[in-house]
């Protein structure tokens, strides 16, 4: 079932690694199919040199399993959430890269300092609300999905394809998996550019909106003008 799918997504798992964004088993990648309802995740705690493409689970949008005898990742909650109230993006990646790490745990959005960061967000990386003892104790990933969903209102998911969950770590989505990775490795690099940027100058100011805008906007939206056609 989901044949390409269950390979785009375990293909993504390793990108993590291969990228040096995952060590051990600390990240996820998952993947949605919008005409079937079903999400293809990596298995909990799988070391990464065994996993196969048929050790990925399937699971329904609410995150019960149709496919697979291995439990799916702990955070399966966090990614069906994010699928349930995102209708446009297609999967889902989890690291605890480092630097934006560190900012998560820092509490503090990435600023966009410059061009590089504003070619893939038009403004700063946010950050979540730091989660309640209650929404910890309670179902803890799926809150930390609605922390995500909450700190997004008013934004498209596709315009800012990254949050920080305060404390924790980012989660990055896209349209596809290999999308969803490739956020994963921009949001660690901004992550250590800005941290750089303010080791230099702890005075530095975000980029002037009119630069900003012109790097996001010759690649996104209708006025696009960046690649080729
Ligand atoms: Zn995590």
């Amino acid at each position: 079932m989901l044949q390409t799918l269950r390979t785009e997504v375990y293909e993504a798992n390793l990108e993590l690694v291969r990228r040096g964004l995952v060590i051990y088993t600390f990240g996820n990648a998952s993947g949605v199919s919008r005409e079937e309802g079903l999400i293809v995740i990596k298995p909990s705690g799988v070391p990464y040199e065994t996993m196969r493409p048929a050790d990925m689970v399937i699971t329904d949008l609410n995150g019960q399993t149709v496919e697979g005898t291995l439990r799916p990742s702990s955070d399966l909650p966090t990614h069906a959430a994010l699928y349930r109230a995102f209708p446009a993006i297609g999967a889902v990646a989890h690291t605890h890269s480092r630097h934006a790490t560190a900012w998560a745990q820092a509490g503090r959005e990435i600023p966009c300092f410059g061009t590089t960061h504003a070619d893939y967000f038009c403004g700063a990386v946010p950050v979540t609300a730091a989660l309640t003892p209650a929404e910890i104790e309670g179902d803890y990933e799926a809150n930390t999905g609605l922390a995500i969903i909450r700190v997004l209102q008013g934004r498209d998911p596709l315009g800012c394809p990254a949050a920080l969950v305060a404390g924790h770590a980012p989660f990055c989505w896209g349209k596809s998996a290999a999308d969803a990775v490739h956020t994963a490795v921009i949001v660690e690099e901004l992550a250590a550019m800005a941290w750089q940027t303010l080791t230099i100058n702890p005075a530095a100011r975000p980029l002037a909106t009119e630069l900003r805008d012109k790097h996001y906007f010759r690649k996104h939206g209708p006025n696009a003008y960046y690649g080729q056609k």
